[in-house]
């Protein structure tokens, strides 16, 4: 039979992690925490559980969790979604993002895809039968920015979707208001989509404001907005998370939904819910992975790597030029097997060849591990 999807090996992630287990390198690859979620969470699942909830949810989600989202988004960005109609939970960001190009890209339609783009876009918008369009980031002196002037140039009439993901994975950049109002630009008087991948809304440093998709009203209302609680209250392996879209574009959504998944785990989200009635963990995030972040910089900065800005995410780019003049797949991997720190090469997030030395490292680690990294690191 004839591969769907042709191209598609096993994810960069996926490997990385496997050779830094078999090297037993000090895993700065994958992004995920080396630490615990607060014990608090896990009570607060445990009760749900010993609580009886324990059977399907609806469809669409545990309605307390629904209504704490709709509330929490309400009090950050000023916007409404209706519980009922415009806010759905999924298993985790991955299966949202499926979903919702399943649901809106026809066959042939084209997505505008931003690069560097996280690896599940592209295989989700070809299953869909759907055309990636690429635009690539440029880099400067201010790290990188999304070239509005080539997505403007890249729209056809077959353009169906654009997606951005902000703050960014792997660059660290992050939309300022001044990019979503040239993607308002680009997108008024057509009917082009939005889908906003938001998974690292909560860290965002140095004071800057997470633009979401839905502080802009003219784009909200075409937009769908994704995010993930596995990233917030560092349980990645939860596979929680979210949809929010005008009750349109949901009611679409969830006929995909329905039966991709129908719905997803019942006392994870019971607990969720009564978790997140305390803001605290998600105000104090910029903070906590801010000083990770600056630890992780300040160790590196009398290194030969070139540290590019990071504003958000928990990743960090270097560029190793000064090191190495291997493809960034190859440096990964020698880093990995001979100096004993696993990080990610961007090339895997482009689908267009190009020229470039940098790779990814993920600081959302204990300081011990950031430390004994960076003791490896300085030696390169
Ligand atoms: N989008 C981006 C940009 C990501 O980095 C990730 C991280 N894994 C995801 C989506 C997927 O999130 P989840 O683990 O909740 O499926
Ligand atoms: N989003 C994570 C990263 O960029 C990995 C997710 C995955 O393994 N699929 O590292």
């Amino acid at each position: 039979f004839s591969s769907k999807l042709p191209k598609i090996g096993t994810t960069i992630f996926t490997t990385m992690s496997l050779l830094a287990e078999e090297k037993k390198a000090v895993n700065l690859g994958q992004g995920f925490p080396d630490f615990d979620c607060d014990p608090a969470l896990i009570n607060a699942v445990s009760d749900a559980m010993k609580n009886g909830m324990n059977q399907y949810p609806p469809m669409s989600g545990a309605l307390p969790l629904r209504l704490a989202l709709s509330n929490k988004i309400e009090k950050l960005h000023g916007r409404h979604y209706n519980p009922a109609s415009e806010i759905t939970i999924t298993a985790g960001a991955t299966q949202a993002l499926l979903a919702v190009i399943m649901s809106v890209v026809h066959a042939g339609d084209e997505v505008i895809v931003i690069e560097p783009a996280f690896d599940s876009y592209v295989p989700a918008i070809e299953l869909a039968g759907g055309k990636p369009v690429f635009v690539q980031m440029t880099l400067g002196a201010d790290g990188y920015s999304a070239p509005w002037d080539q997505v403007a140039a890249a729209v056809t009439p077959r353009t169906r979707l654009i997606m951005i993901n902000t703050p960014h994975n792997p660059t660290g950049s992050v939309l300022s208001s001044a990019d979503i109002n040239s993607l308002a630009d680009i997108v008024r008087n057509t009917d082009i989509l939005i889908l906003s991948d938001e998974v690292y809304e909560h860290m965002v440093y140095d004071g800057l404001t997470h633009e979401s998709i839905c502080r802009h009203p003219e784009l909200a209302a075409r937009a769908f907005m994704v995010s993930s609680f596995g990233k917030t209250y560092h349980v990645t392996g939860w596979k929680i998370g979210f949809v929010a879209a005008p009750a349109a574009l949901m009611a679409e959504f969830r006929k995909v939904h329905q039966f991709s998944v129908f719905s997803v785990n019942t006392p994870a989200q019971h607990g969720i819910a009564s978790y997140m009635q305390n803001p605290a963990p998600y105000l104090e995030l910029p903070a906590f992975y801010q000083r990770k972040r600056d630890l992780f910089r300040d160790g590196l900065k009398s290194s030969r790597f070139k540290l590019l800005p990071s504003s958000g995410t928990y990743f960090q780019c270097v560029d190793y030029s000064a090191i190495s003049s291997s493809n960034e797949a190859e440096f990964a991997t020698w880093l990995t097997s001979e100096i004993g720190v696993a990080a990610i090469p961007v090339s895997a997030f482009y689908a267009t060849p190009r020229e470039s030395s940098i790779v990814r490292f993920c600081f959302a680690k204990q300081d011990t591990t950031l430390q004994q990294a960076l003791q490896r690191l300085s030696k390169v």
